[in-house]
């Protein structure tokens, strides 16, 4: 693919920046690519090619192309990076094209200083990124260049073009969460997604390198960029935003850290509880892909609502449709066989000691049924 070079514009308000992306090798039409916000930033921001270049890399990847030529600077650091990432994923997806594409610059190579000694983070307003943002709070000062001065709340067009815009359900929830934690809400938009249009890849290859993009885009007004891990400690298994690949995002100019997966789920939910601002605004739902609300039906809901319960915090919670949490919600699991693979049940095994160390045997009889499930479900799967 040929990157073409980014331009930016200002209009009403709305900084934007499009780039065009050719495909060589593959049959497909030129893609314009574009990436907006409506927070006051710095404009030249949007201009670091580095950013267009690993937003669409693992798309070129897919795609089979020869080369990815960037119309533009790129940081040596970032390139060598990359090629540790690949390798990961090449050893976990042996079925990705090839060799990979040949990160060419029509620009050389030049090391950039950072602008500013600033970090920003991911906000979806879910559990792991709340934590992460409340983690720093509670362990950085706030005068340390680590300390997170921005989050960014990212939106995927509905579809290629610009319109419709897409909803703002979670908008809302993270601006109250920003105002809270005394940080700047950067709301982003963009159309990436309809790059590759698969979900698998972008959850299982994709996505980190798509979210660390985002930092990359604001790298004149920050360094540092945490992306909040999504798995476990324990269980570190391939996927797409990994400690094995996020890390090899970096630059010269711009680290980026997946940050938190020295905590469980349940211990990242304690942190979240310990704060009002984020027990109103939380948003984990998995029908909801907007944000607006959580259904309290889904597993992921189920799942939060749980570990709310072992916390003796799911009545200090208003973020749930269905607040309410029995034996028999739990049963639904099993009944509508909600987990989407056995991997699933990782998250539920800290669930059962913590309920009946609270005394909830009741629901703690209702996850071990869920885990005997899960169970039944990976032999089914052998
Ligand atoms: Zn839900």
């Amino acid at each position: 693919v040929i990157l073409g070079t980014p331009e930016s514009s200002c209009d009403n308000g709305i900084l934007r920046m499009e780039a065009r992306l050719t495909w060589e090798d593959a049959d497909k039409p030129p893609f314009d690519l574009f990436v907006e916000t409506d927070a006051a930033v710095d404009s030249e921001s949007f201009l670091d090619p580095n950013a267009v270049l690993l937003a669409c890399f693992f798309p070129a990847w897919r795609g089979g192309e020869r080369r990815v030529r960037v119309n533009g600077p790129i940081c040596p650091v970032l390139f060598e990076n990359l090629k540790v990432a690949v390798a990961h994923l090449a050893f976990w997806y042996p079925a990705l094209p090839s060799p990979c594409p040949v990160v060419e610059s029509a620009s050389g190579f030049v090391v950039r200083q950072a602008v500013r000694h600033r970090a920003l983070s991911l906000m979806s307003c879910g559990v792991d990124s709340l934590a992460t943002l409340r983690w720093n709070r509670t362990h950085i000062p706030p005068d340390h260049p680590a300390s997170v001065k921005a989050v960014v709340c990212l939106a995927f067009q509905p579809g290629p073009s610009d319109t419709p815009p897409p909803p703002t359900g979670r908008i809302g929830a993270a601006v109250d969460v920003a105002r809270d934690a005394g940080v700047q809400l950067v709301p982003v938009r963009t159309n990436l997604w309809w790059l590759v249009r698969d979900g698998f890849f972008f959850d299982d290859v994709w996505h980190g390198a798509l979210l660390a993009s985002m930092g990359w885009f604001f790298s004149s007004s920050s360094d540092r960029t945490y992306i909040p891990s999504s798995y476990l400690p324990h269980y570190p298994a391939p996927w797409g935003s990994h400690p094995l690949l996020d890390h090899f995002y970096s630059g010269a100019h711009m680290t980026i850290e997946h940050h938190g997966i020295f905590m469980s789920r349940l211990e990242k939910t304690a942190l979240v509880a310990g704060w009002p601002t984020a027990l109103r605004n939380l948003r984990v739902c998995q029908n909801d892909e907007s944000g607006s609300i959580n259904c309290g039906t889904c597993e992921k809901c189920l799942r939060t609502k749980t570990a709310l319960a072992a916390l003796g915090q799911l009545d200090a919670c208003p973020a749930f449709e269905d607040g309410e949490l029995t034996p028999e919600h739990l049963g639904t699991i099993r009944r509508y066989d909600l987990f989407a693979s056995s991997h699933t049940a990782r998250w539920w095994v800290e669930l059962l000691p913590a309920l009946l160390a609270c005394g909830r045997n009741d629901l703690g009889d209702a996850v071990g049924d869920v885990l005997a499930y899960a169970k039944e479900k990976e032999a089914r799967s052998r």
